[in-house]
């Protein structure tokens, strides 16, 4: 699923900058715009940028200039509380390292996501249920994390990212912590996810994973240094890839 020139752009990044305390620029003046359907690697050196990028995209952090804008709202002009419900509302999240409840089963894990929509117990369990389902992992439901492997819980993982239907999934090295054959399976879930429409955008350091996307953007040193497209890949050569 090609996005049309004309898509809706779910995030957009315009002249952004971003310094830390001590006087690092980690971005330094970037524009970015993520249209729906996108699936899009982030890619370049270690300390260029990447995951400062992908945290203002997903709102976790704001700029020191220039503008962020996340499902048609200026990010500056919200309220910490009006952008946590944004990114509940729009985005979902995956890291390298799952940040699962420990002790609580994947069931539970993925309907405790869900939580912000105000639905009922039974209704967020349901949910959660087709979730997992979505990833392989309807067999897994009362599984808790030590009981399930790093695949397994990286898909858990994406299952609570995805349960609320979010416009954008980020991901930080989603399979990073992962031997390449979890890595494979987490990559299928997530190029099955693509190409039923959910919009992607993931940092990756292997150059495979980041052929297999359909856009590329390479930061250098706070700066965006290539970004093109790949006509000719996307979710179905991604699923081939992984052996799917
Ligand atoms: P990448 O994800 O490409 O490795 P980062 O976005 O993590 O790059 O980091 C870019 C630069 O910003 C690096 O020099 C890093 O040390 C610095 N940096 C990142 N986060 C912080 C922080 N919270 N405080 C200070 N410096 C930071």
């Amino acid at each position: 699923m090609t996005a049309e020139p004309s898509a809706p752009v779910i995030a957009e990044l315009a002249g952004v900058t971003k310094s830390y305390p001590g006087g690092v620029h980690a971005l330094r003046g970037v524009d970015l715009a993520v249209a729906r359907g996108d699936l899009l690697a982030i890619v370049g050196p270690s300390g260029s940028g990447k995951s400062t990028m992908l945290h203002l995209i997903g709102t976790l952090d704001r700029p020191t200039t220039g503008a962020v804008r996340v499902a048609g709202h200026d990010v500056a002009a919200l309220s910490d509380r009006e952008l946590s419900a944004l990114r509940s509302r729009h985005l979902g999240f995956v890291f390298q390292h799952f940040h699962l409840a420990p002790g609580v089963t994947a069931l539970d894990n993925v309907a405790d996501g869900l939580l912000y929509t105000g639905a009922g117990r039974r209704a967020r369990r349901e949910r959660a249920a087709a979730a997992l389902d979505r990833v392989g992992l309807g067999h897994r439901l009362g599984h808790r994390p030590a009981e399930l492997s790093g695949g397994e819980q990286q898909r858990v993982a994406v299952a609570r990212a995805v349960a609320g239907d979010p416009a954008l999934l980020l991901a930080d090295e989603p399979t990073g912590n992962l031997d390449s054959a979890a890595g494979a399976d987490v990559l299928a879930v997530l190029a099955g996810l693509h190409a039923a429409g959910t919009t992607i955008a993931l940092i990756t350091h292997d150059a495979e994973i980041a052929g297999w996307c359909r856009r590329q953007v390479r930061l250098r040193d706070g700066l965006v240094v290539d970004g093109h497209d790949h006509d000719d890949r996307g979710p179905v050569a991604l699923l081939r890839g992984a052996g799917r």
